[in-house]
């Protein structure tokens, strides 16, 4: 029981626990969920790559642990990330960037398929920025369908 004149514990008018301090960055696209240790874990995360790193993380701490990553399913559009082989993974010329469509709560376990149809698993990719890598020129077709195809439907 606290008492009233324990004032260093709780102060009246202030509540119990400090508020975190208010977050001015949007919240995580992507969250992370598992089990490690027999418990129920889940994180937001800003990337993919800190999804992997993330899940990587639980891994040293339970060699049985396991996890998913998604883009959080009350995400208002799907999102499109950007990967290629890892360096030394494969040949050079084979490291293209290739383009990953994601739908919100749609949970990533195993190979990710790119526009294309090229499987990558996403703990051997490197993640890229818009812009960066050659871009793979199927991907790239395969978007420009999509927004023409969109498009006609849209009028
Ligand atoms: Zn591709």
């Amino acid at each position: 029981m606290v008492t009233m004149r324990d004032t260093t514990a709780v102060r009246p008018g202030t509540g119990c626990a400090p508020r975190p301090p208010a977050r001015d960055t949007a919240p995580a696209p992507f969250m992370v969920v598992g089990r490690v240790n027999g418990h129920e874990v889940a994180a937001g995360v800003p990337t993919p790559a800190a999804a992997m790193r993330r899940m990587l993380d639980w891994l040293t701490l339970d060699d049985d642990a396991s996890a998913v990553w998604y883009l959080r399913e009350d995400w208002p559009e799907p999102v499109t990330v950007i990967a290629r082989m890892a360096h030394g993974a494969v040949g050079e010329t084979r490291r293209t960037a290739h383009l990953f469509q994601l739908q919100p709560g749609d949970v990533q376990c195993g190979p990710m398929s790119a526009r294309c149809g090229a499987e990558l698993c996403p703990s051997e990719v490197e993640w890229l920025r818009l812009g960066a890598g050659m871009p793979c020129e199927q991907c790239l077709a395969a978007a420009g369908n999509a927004r023409r195809a969109l498009e006609a439907v849209a009028g």
